[in-house]
């Protein structure tokens, strides 16, 4: 940690100050590649703050062009079904299986796969498939015999996937005045929507190549394919995009 001014967030009462370094500073463990404990105080450190009047637990808030300002957020989504650049395969699984032995998740959420993942699985009998956030699930089942019950990821057999929006229902037994959630896995559909957003950038990557070569071919003169109203809207509707600023891929892609 340099000794560059930086913000710290008192853990107590949220005011802000700034430090150079603050006492019994607790490190990040970058790329969770130190021993794992189920101590998350990491980027924390003790300063006095002026409102508490005296010395509490800041939380060290990195410069924003910081290239690991938000490393802990990161890694928590590449622990729960992102991939990553800089882990191959094998070390993505050991980063799901570290972060799961540091962190507590619920056994209650609804998780997603792929059926053909439960069938590879399955054909090759074993008892579990990886969800798509690294959740190992348990097969009861063939996934594709008569009474295999059907999962909203499962509507056909083919990754052409469709948008899936998350489930978060409350129930109440009107007798006992008991109520129970049940909630769908955010990251299973965070996973989902990459996917899907991977399927349709190529999608779009097709049409838009097979369409700039009939643009060329039909660049000037009388018009063969394009006619004025095509070419206005299209100016339109590209005009109208803004490519937004604010989606952060840390050249993540599934
Ligand atoms: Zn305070
Ligand atoms: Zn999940």
């Amino acid at each position: 940690m340099s000794d560059q001014n930086k913000k710290a967030l008192c853990c107590v009462c949220g005011t802000m100050r700034t430090c150079r370094r603050p006492r019994n500073h607790r490190a990040e463990n970058y790329w969770l590649s130190g021993p794992i404990d189920r101590d998350w105080w990491r980027e924390t450190g003790d300063l006095k703050c002026a409102e508490c009047a005296r010395v509490t637990t800041h939380a060290i808030i990195h410069p924003e062009k910081d290239t690991f300002r938000d490393h802990a957020e990161m890694m928590q989504r590449v622990a729960t079904g992102n991939s990553h650049g800089h882990f191959n395969a094998a070390q993505l699984g050991e980063v799901a299986q570290k972060y799961r032995q540091g962190m507590p998740r619920n056994p209650y959420l609804n998780h997603f796969w792929y059926k053909s993942d439960a069938q590879e699985a399955w054909d090759a009998g074993k008892d579990t498939v990886i969800g798509l956030c690294g959740e190992p699930m348990k097969l009861t089942r063939d996934p594709s015999g008569p009474s295999a019950s059907k999962k909203r990821s499962d509507d056909d057999d083919s990754r052409q996937i469709k948008p899936m929006t998350v489930r978060d229902q409350e129930y109440e037994d009107s007798d006992t005045g008991m109520w129970w959630r049940e909630g769908d896995c955010v990251d299973c559909l965070r996973v989902w929507h990459l996917e899907l957003l991977r399927q349709r950038r190529e999608l779009l990557g097709t049409k838009m190549t097979e369409f700039l070569a009939v643009l060329l071919a039909d660049k000037s003169g009388f018009p063969k394919k394009l006619d004025l109203h095509t070419v206005e809207y299209l100016i339109e509707a590209l005009d109208s995009v803004r490519p937004s600023t604010t989606v952060s891929s840390e050249g993540m892609s599934r």
